[in-house]
């Protein structure tokens, strides 16, 4: 059976170019980074050639980024470091309420620890009004963390115009870019982005392997202690070769970010399309526009989700149901919560989530499938039979 995946938000396939930058760092070139000898220095090479791959793909300097563990690292850094580097000057933060676990998580833990949270309502749409944020700025707060793009919904948020709020109240921005690399072009200067997180695993480096991205100037507290790696600010030995994966995947996937989102859009949308005009009952979740050109999240009334993924899966095709990280739990996605579903909706929604070596009957077969799919399980439904 061929089998097709469409589950890219929740990691990606490492790509031949990324593995061939990758394969001498393991058994060729394996020095430690920090030794001096020459088997040392060429390791520090290739670390300081993908710091500035990363650096380049964001518009900011080499020295601007730090390597991380991952995508969850990088976001309990930027905001636990900004919060404890900056809490003489007050303990408010401000994030939305759709955000990634990593985050909410990060900032349910700084509540335990003294701060205070507000976490930002959105639409219909998954959107953060900059009016909203402007009223909810306070004297004493010091950090805002909004995500640049939703990983359920792909709602894209006006992080510029969000940023501007920020900085007129004296305060840090930082955005969780984890889904964002790769189809948002950023330059974070232009942009006003003083901390930014990002995860390999996204764009086809492999799992395990993120980076930081801090302002010059800007100054956050480490979280752990160890040696005297990424100039003293997050110890521990580097990940050599996923760094170098890391370097050569964002190289790749910033290069031509307008024709890979074409091409992604053309597949999304006609997915988007045909689902809502030859299944009833169903809505998109999230921006018509504004979203992610890979994210299609669909809304099944009458079915539930779980069965609709199984059902996909028997067919070879790889979805999901919500975030990777909370599938496996059977509450409902606070992100599809936030946007205003009754929870019996929320429990039938289906992400499918594109790269660009998905193709066009691949999206029809999955549409196929997913009419014989709803028809099957509907006329399961006692709800749906007595409606
Ligand atoms: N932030 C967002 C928006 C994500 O989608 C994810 C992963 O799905 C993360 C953070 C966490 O990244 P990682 O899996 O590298 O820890």
């Amino acid at each position: 059976m061929n089998r097709i995946y469409m589950d890219n938000a929740a990691t990606t396939r490492v790509t031949e170019p990324v593995m061939e930058a990758m394969a001498p760092y393991f058994c060729e070139i394996y020095g430690n980074p920090s030794s001096v000898h020459s088997y040392g220095r060429e390791s520090r090479k290739a670390i300081e050639t993908a710091r500035r791959q990363v650096a380049q793909a964001l518009g900011a300097q080499a020295g601007e980024i730090y390597f991380t563990g991952c995508g969850t690292e990088s976001d309990n850094w930027a905001i636990r470091g900004a919060a404890y580097a900056r809490k003489s000057k007050g303990r408010h933060i401000i994030t939305s309420q759709i955000e990634h676990h990593a985050v909410l998580h990060t900032c349910a833990q700084l509540e335990k620890e003294g701060f205070e949270v507000t976490y930002l309502p959105v639409d219909e749409y998954g959107i953060v009004h900059p009016d909203s944020l402007e009223k909810a700025m306070r004297d004493d707060t010091v950090l805002v963390t909004i995500m640049a793009a939703n990983n359920e919904i792909g709602t894209i948020q006006p992080i510029e115009e969000l940023a501007k709020i920020a900085h007129s109240h004296g305060c840090l921005f930082h955005t969780d870019a984890v889904q964002a690399i790769g189809s948002i072009p950023f330059d974070v200067n232009a942009m006003g982005i003083d901390m930014l997180s990002l995860s390999g695993h996204k764009f086809h480096s492999p799992k395990g392997i993120g980076a930081l991205y801090v302002k010059n100037g800007v100054k956050i507290e480490r979280l752990m202690q160890g040696g005297a790696q990424e100039r003293t600010q997050r110890p521990g030995t580097e990940n050599l070769a996923s760094i170098v994966g890391l370097g050569k995947a964002i190289e790749l996937a910033t290069q031509d970010i307008p024709s890979h989102n074409a091409a992604l859009c053309a597949l999304r949308d006609r997915l988007i399309d045909r689902i809502l005009t030859e299944i009833p009952e169903t809505r998109l979740n999230g921006h018509r526009s504004q979203r992610l050109p890979g994210n299609v999240n669909i809304s099944f009334r009458y079915i539930e989700g779980e069965s609709l993924l199984l059902s996909l899966d028997i067919k070879g095709i790889a979805a999901s149901s919500g975030s990777a990280c909370t599938s496996g739990s059977l509450d409902p996605s606070h992100v599809l919560l936030a946007i205003g579903l009754p929870h019996e909706i929320a429990h039938g929604s289906l992400r499918l989530s594109l790269s660009e070596e998905n193709t066009l009957e691949e999206a029809d077969f999955v549409v196929e499938s997913l009419k014989q799919i709803v028809d099957r399980l509907r006329a399961m439904s006692p709800l749906y039979n007595a409606k």
